[in-house]
């Protein structure tokens, strides 16, 4: 089948490899010039196969209203006049129930086991550089009463496959050294030694050049103005250099898909949460996580990206709610570089920080939408929020397998767009 994938970033590279791989003529469009510009370009490099549980999760309405009114917290709100995110946040807080935050975690953490597998035998595959390592993840927390939060979290885990190791704080130091500057407000963490690193940005283009070689068309520098219907049915996209054509169209176009459905009558769950990264040089004389870590307390993840060149270290964090732009605002770029350098002083150059920001494309429940868009011959492969780096792999082959009309290996039904986002009563 001749099928275009519109938007190159980790989720359409990946569904576009994955097609490929099952023997479709397999033709990318996206805006940029490059695959990888948008939310894939600087995220937390994490995959984070066993720390999946959604952001809706029970109390953290609460949280979030101290959150938001903390110039320096880890989230803010910026009220829109429009209706998106009302309508988004109406949607997460029905999700913030106890019983829909164990089904969600244990639905992300079956996609999650399941996209590692897929990534390592993609890996054994092909040659891809994109200083991958399984490092393990260390989450840590400052607060007692969260580290037992944590601690139920892996049970439920455990009981779901997941390997992980509740530790107190002199384990966590004896573990990972460069916690020194933590030494005193830790409580402890939990070790998750499968997790590993990865820069999505450079796993999106070692993807393209594999495209590429094996015939896919390649549509950089393209805008989608519009998807193509003939009969009802989605034939194909139409930019301002004219129409591209195809016999089925899947949409990864991040958060920025709702603009190409919304005139189709489909409506997405999804809306953009801002983060941040900053990407630091590393040299001989800095002493950096060796692991992954996530410091609980600031909601900021560190990874370190070694590559032959020179290492550099990932620090991300922050949600946003304050619509489509990715304006980098002076104070919370000054926020994050505060917070992170008190805990890591001696971790990498805190002075030649390169800043970042992108958009989350999440859903209101925290699942990735795959599947079907009620449109004849328009998938969707779009709303992997915090995770779309981790989960690519499975919701690639899931998709690749639908559109194939093949069962997949998951059962598809908790990812449809169809899904109901409110709690039963
Ligand atoms: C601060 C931050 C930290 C993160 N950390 C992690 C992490 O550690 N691990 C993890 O797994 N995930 C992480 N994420 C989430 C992850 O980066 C995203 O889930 C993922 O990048 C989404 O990929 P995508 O392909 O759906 O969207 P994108 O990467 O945004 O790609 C969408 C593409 O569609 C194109 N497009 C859109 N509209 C059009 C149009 N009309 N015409 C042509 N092209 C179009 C865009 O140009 C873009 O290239 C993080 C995100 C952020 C912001």
């Amino acid at each position: 089948m001749r099928i275009l994938v519109i938007g190159a970033g980790v989720a359409g590279m990946t569904a576009a490899y994955s097609l490929q791989q099952a023997g479709h003529q397999v033709t990318v469009l996206d805006r940029e010039a490059k695959p990888g510009q948008g939310a894939s370009f600087a995220n937390g490099a994490q995959l984070s196969y066993s720390y999946v549980a959604p952001l809706a999760a029970p109390g953290v309405v609460g949280k979030a209203m101290g959150w938001a009114l903390d110039p320096d917290g880890p989230l803010q709100l910026k009220p829109s006049l429009g209706l998106a995110q009302w309508r988004w946040l109406a949607e997460f807080m029905r999700c913030c129930t106890a019983e829909r935050f164990a089904a969600t975690t244990v639905e992300l953490l079956a996609l999650g086991q399941y996209s590692r597998r897929l990534m390592h035998s993609l890996m054994q595959r092909e040659t891809l550089d994109f200083c991958w390592r399984m490092n393990g993840k260390l989450v840590v927390f400052r607060d007692q009463s969260e580290l037992d939060g944590a601690a139920a979290v892996a049970r439920l885990q455990a009981e779901h496959g997941s390997e992980q190791q509740v530790l107190d704080a002199g384990e966590c130091l004896r573990l990972e050294p460069a916690l020194e500057a933590l030494r005193d407000v830790l409580a402890g963490g939990v070790f998750t030694p499968s997790e590993e690193v990865g820069d999505a940005q450079r796993f999106c283009a070692g993807l393209r050049s594999l495209l590429a070689e094996r015939g896919a068309r390649l549509l950089f520098g393209r805008r989608v103005t519009g998807l193509l219907l003939r009969g009802g049915a989605a034939v194909g996209a139409e930019t301002a250099e004219g129409p591209v054509e195809a016999d089925a169209v899947v949409l990864a176009g991040g958060a920025a898909a709702v603009h190409l459905l919304a005139p189709l009558g489909v409506r997405v769950p999804v809306y953009p949460l801002r983060g941040y990264s900053l990407t630091l040089p590393v040299g001989p004389q800095h002493r950096p996580p060796r692991l992954s870590i996530t410091d609980s307390h600031h909601k900021i993840v560190y990874a370190p990206l070694n590559e032959p060149y020179g290492a550099r270290l990932r620090v991300a964090g922050m949600v946003d709610l304050a619509g489509e732009s990715t304006e980098q605002p002076r104070a919370r770029l000054e926020t994050l570089a505060r917070q992170a350098e008190a805990s890591f002083p001696a971790a990498a150059d805190w002075g030649r920080a390169e800043s970042w920001a992108g958009l989350r494309p999440a859903t209101s429940d925290g699942k990735p939408i795959v599947g079907p868009s009620g449109i004849p011959g328009l998938w969707l492969n779009l709303g992997h929020g915090a995770l779309g780096f981790t989960l690519a792999a499975a919701t690639a082959q899931m998709l690749t397998d639908m559109l194939g009309g093949e069962a997949p290996a998951l059962a598809p039904e908790p990812f449809a767009l169809g899904r109901s986002v409110a709690v039963a009563a």
